[in-house]
């Protein structure tokens, strides 16, 4: 269905979205709403109050206090209910973890990072690709973390890869964070309205949610889940049409929609956002990434986050996302031109950074 007319995808978002409501909402007398976040959500919203929903009909929802501050903007303009999570992000990092490289590599490496996990068989997978009697020995290169995690994560279990050397890190890794910051308000606010969600999911993404959405198509109503994800065949022009055609506004931490000589649609700032501090696909972003990008708009901020966010529990060191980006290495305290004194990073009476803001 992604190989389908960028028109007759439209048409069918248009049937999902009514055949969802109708659903839930006449059939099972149950209540639907939309789940806001960045730029693809943003465009579900104004495609839904476009087909005639409101919201009463339909509320918008979202984590918006974890979101880019022009996002925020939107939210707010566009009456986006916010959803408060009960624990910081820094809490969460210092307790489970830094989210980085990509979910479901963050979720093995802190299964690595155990070393005496119960997941014998599933550790073996991780570090090489064999899934063992349980997997009637098949290989797996898709289980199996590639091997230059491996060498830097691996070291608890070097003895199932003899042939390479194998490290352990000096801080840890995390999947759980969007379940702590996103999901569980999400999901409890979902279930305190006993209403179900529209997504501004698409299988185009990639990850573990192509894999869900080519299985569950567009509208699922599972045992355990209930969701309508109406641009899951929508490839990332298409979303960027229709946000062109629907006069989405657009948060300034996108840039603007603009199209190159070969008609491709681009956004001229960040392709993708999430929080502004998230370590997710950072190892395939070029520079300025979004480190940087924090560096210049809010200086203090980022000096919390890459030096200070956490304590080392054996040193009493704090540290942050520097340590992280450090190890994996990718740079981030070399911006040409805008080089700073670490003083100026400091409040003037020289105490560290202590408004962590929204995040
Ligand atoms: S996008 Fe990243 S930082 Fe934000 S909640 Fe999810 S994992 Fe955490």
């Amino acid at each position: 269905m992604q190989r389908l007319p960028y028109e007759v995808k439209v048409k069918r978002a248009e049937q999902r979205v009514h055949e969802f409501y109708d659903e839930i909402v006449n059939t099972r007398d149950k209540r639907v709403h939309i789940s806001v976040g960045g730029l693809d959500s943003i465009t579900l919203l104004y495609f839904i109050r476009g087909l005639g929903y409101s919201e009463e009909d339909i509320p918008a929802i979202g984590a918006t206090v974890l979101e880019h501050k022009s996002i925020r903007k939107i939210h707010k303009q566009l009456g986006v209910i916010p959803i408060y999570p009960d624990i910081s992000k820094h809490r969460i990092i210092q307790e489970y973890g830094f989210p980085v490289i990509s979910k479901a590599k963050a979720r093995k490496i802190s299964l690595l990072q155990n070393s005496d996990s119960e997941k014998q068989t599933f550790i073996h997978a991780i570090m090489t690709g064999d899934m063992g009697e349980q997997g009637k020995w098949q290989h797996s290169e898709k289980i199996k973390l590639p091997d230059k995690w491996i060498a830097k994560f691996g070291g608890n279990y070097q003895s199932h890869r003899p042939d390479i050397c194998c490290k352990c890190a000096n801080f840890k890794v995390s999947s759980e964070c969007c379940k702590y910051m996103k999901e569980d308000p999400c999901d409890n606010w979902a279930r305190e309205h006993n209403s179900f969600p529209y997504l501004g999911l698409m299988a185009s993404e990639g990850g573990q949610r192509e894999f869900a959405l080519m299985k569950n198509g567009c509208n699922y109503y599972g045992k355990e889940v209930i969701r309508s994800a109406p641009f899951a065949p929508f490839m990332r022009q298409d979303i960027l049409q229709l946000a062109i055609d629907l006069k989405v506004l657009i948060p300034d931490a996108y840039g603007e929609i603009k199209r190159k000589f070969d008609g491709t649609l681009y956004t001229t700032k960040a392709q993708r956002t999430g929080c502004d501090i998230c370590g997710f696909g950072i190892h395939l972003e070029k520079r300025p990434h979004r480190f940087d990008r924090l560096r210049e708009e809010n200086p203090k901020a980022w000096k919390y986050w890459m030096h200070d966010v956490c304590m080392d529990s054996e040193t009493g060191e704090r540290y942050g996302w520097g340590r992280v980006l450090d190890y994996i290495g990718i740079g981030w305290n070399d911006v040409p031109g805008v080089q700073m004194e670490m003083s100026e990073l400091y409040d003037l009476d020289g105490g560290a950074y202590e408004d962590t803001g929204s995040l």
